[in-house]
């Protein structure tokens, strides 16, 4: 059977996103018109957060969240070593230095403990981190419960990295719905929960934080009169206030993602259904798990990700090019941030996160989308079988 390549995601477009598109396209106004506002709106009240702000990717709402809680050069940041490298560029983007805390070896979560124990240390030198950015890996949030006391009791800022995480919940409440974080992100790459082809959010309950993110989107201007520092000033007129970027997300791409909203539990609901069928048949596979964090009921399950035990350094390496060379999209999600070549001339090396280097050897994203078709997924199971035995 013509079976072609099995990506590890991918987006699901349709008609009716399409719909939307067009009607974006054809409307008077193709950016900064009403149609973001809706989304926005949208978002948040999904997420129940006060307020959203809309951008063009995670990155962007990572780097805004950053600056609008007001790091900048000579101040820190602490996020997980397995993540996207976005998770830590937004602090280098500020001149903040970043440090990394390692992982939990089965839930691929940041460790609530090695965090506690770093964060000790940090205060008797007087490097407590200005901001933590934990990330939800797989849609499966991080303990946020014991990470706000943690930021209680040490004086952090917390910024969820929550780009695979929408439609995910914490303790039955709704990722981003930011009860126990200042700020959290979502991502809306096309691989993501849901896409508006390239984007993102910043999600906060704080009024003045959505203000200032909301003027870091556009140049830092503001066009609120009650703002302004001039007497009595023109009709026309604007203030730059800080220095911001141009970050805005368009309506073509706000248009999408308010269609692509409106499916969002239908879609965790067959990710779900997707997982819990790896689950069970990965059961009997010897030697593969599921991480822990996918196989919880609340996540949002964006990656299917496995963990294979080890019997020599070449295991995973040996299954993902047996998988590869069967047209299936498996990934590593992730090679540890500290270990790309960028952030080894910053000084680190590698065996500083132990954990997070062995975790990024033995895992592997098996393909889970809404969309991917039964007989597909029975493919990658039986060649996942195979691959396991041919070891
Ligand atoms: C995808 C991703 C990002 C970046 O998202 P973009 O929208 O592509 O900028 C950041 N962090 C994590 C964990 C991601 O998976």
């Amino acid at each position: 059977m013509q079976r072609g390549f099995i990506s590890y995601g991918r987006q699901e477009v349709t008609d009716d996103d399409v719909q939307a598109v067009v009607a974006a396209l054809k409307s008077r106004f193709i950016t900064q018109g009403p149609v973001i506002e809706e989304f926005e709106q949208n978002i948040a009240q999904k997420c129940t957060a006060e307020y959203a702000v809309a951008v063009n990717s995670a990155t962007s709402a990572l780097h805004i969240a950053c600056i609008a809680l007001g790091l900048r050069k000579g101040g820190r940041i602490w996020t997980s070593p397995i993540s996207f490298v976005a998770s830590a560029n937004c602090g280098i983007y500020c001149g903040a230095e970043v440090d990394f805390v390692d992982i939990d070896s089965k839930s691929g979560l940041i460790d609530i403990s090695l965090l506690e124990a770093k964060l000790e240390n940090a205060r008797k030198c007087g490097k407590l981190p200005d901001i933590l950015i934990p990330v939800h890996l797989g849609g499966c949030s991080c303990d946020m419960k014991s990470i706000k006391e943690l930021s209680n009791r040490y004086g952090f800022h917390i910024v969820e990295d929550a780009s695979h995480a929408i439609g995910g919940y914490y303790e039955g409440s709704p990722i981003g719905s930011c009860i126990y974080s200042d700020i959290c992100v979502f991502s809306f790459h096309p691989v993501k929960i849901i896409t508006t082809g390239e984007g993102g959010a910043a999600l906060t309950n704080n009024i003045w934080l959505a203000e200032r993110m909301k003027m870091y989107r556009s140049h830092g201007i503001t066009r609120d009169r009650s703002l302004m520092t001039g007497d009595n000033p023109p009709e026309w007129a604007y203030e730059q206030h800080e220095l911001g970027f141009n970050y805005r997300m368009t309506e073509i791409n706000a248009a999408l993602g308010n269609s692509q909203l409106k499916r969002l539990d239908e879609i965790v609901a067959e990710r779900r259904r997707l997982r819990d069928i790896y689950a069970q048949r990965i059961e009997r596979i010897s030697r593969v798990s599921m991480v822990a964090g996918e196989t919880s009921k609340e996540s949002s399950v964006h990656l299917g990700a496995i963990l294979i035990d080890k019997s020599c350094s070449e295991t995973q390496r040996k299954v993902f090019r047996t998988l590869r060379g069967l047209d299936i999209g498996v990934q590593i999600h992730y090679i540890p941030i500290h270990t790309q070549p960028y952030f080894q001339r910053l000084g680190f090396r590698l065996g500083d996160f132990p954990v997070s280097e062995e975790y990024s050897l033995s895992t592997l994203s098996l393909p889970l989308y809404p969309g991917l078709k039964e007989e597909e997924q029975e493919y990658v199971i039986q060649s996942l079988e195979t691959a396991i035995k041919e070891l």
